[in-house]
């Protein structure tokens, strides 16, 4: 098995659910005591987000940078950026270092198309809703052009990742408004499928909320970074 060097922290309580998730994969696929072999370099989010929103992404991208190559130094094999977000740095990470990162866009997509999905909404935070980052990469790579909501929608659901889920705050009625968000878009969109993209919406929605396919990009990464591990 490989050992994956995990950029996390952004925020960590998403990563927290990565950690689980790897190990839990490896148990269901190796058995007994298997667990995963893994590195963690984790963030002060703080410092993350507040590069984000002045957008100082080249300031980020130097973290990031100095986060992958720490991990490659110290054993990594393969590199898990743990956020949809900063996939937006996928490119210069994946330049510095020399082993290769497993991208969270490309196993959502993957899943998506496996599953027939052709018109899915892309629920995230608002630089992954409105930047060409994450969307531009499902369109010219997989042909998938996924809804995004409208301002108010992508305000709320920005507003709750930040304040609420990053924070480890999980409100009824904020899933309450993330699944009438939703149901706005199948209504005035025709949405046929629903990409949770942002590893913290795990927390407050499923597949359970709703009878159309929901894609976790959480678990979905996880489940490609341990193909990866043990390939
Ligand atoms: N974890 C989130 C994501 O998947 C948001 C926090 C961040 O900006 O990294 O996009």
């Amino acid at each position: 098995m490989k050992t994956l060097g995990l950029i996390g922290g952004m925020s960590w309580e998403s990563t927290a659910i990565y950690y689980r998730l790897l190990n839990e994969i490896v148990r269901e696929r190796l058995g007994g005591l298997h667990s995963a072999k893994l590195l963690l370099w984790s963030f002060d989010f703080a410092e993350i987000a507040e590069r984000q929103h002045a957008g100082d992404w080249d300031g980020a991208g130097a973290l990031l940078v100095e986060a992958a190559l720490g991990l490659e130094a110290g054993g990594a094999q393969g590199l898990v950026i743990c956020t949809n977000t900063m996939h937006k740095l996928a490119d210069n990470v994946a330049a510095a270092a020399s082993i290769p990162l497993i991208h969270i866009a490309d196993a959502t997509a993957r899943a998506v198309v496996h599953a027939g999905v052709k018109r899915p909404a892309l629920l995230a935070t608002r630089f992954t809703m409105e930047q060409d980052f994450y969307k531009g990469r499902l369109a010219d790579q997989y042909d998938l052009r996924p809804v995004v909501p409208n301002q108010a929608g992508r305000d709320l659901v920005h507003r709750v990742i930040y304040d609420e889920l990053c924070q480890g705050i999980v409100k009824e009625d904020s899933k309450a408004a993330y699944i009438a968000e939703v149901g706005r878009l199948r209504r005035d969109e025709k949405i046929d499928g629903l990409i949770m993209g942002c590893t913290e919406i795990t927390m407050l929605i499923d597949q359970g909320d709703f009878d159309i396919p929901v894609f976790d990009t959480t678990r979905i990464h996880a489940e490609a970074a341990i193909d990866f591990a043990l390939s």
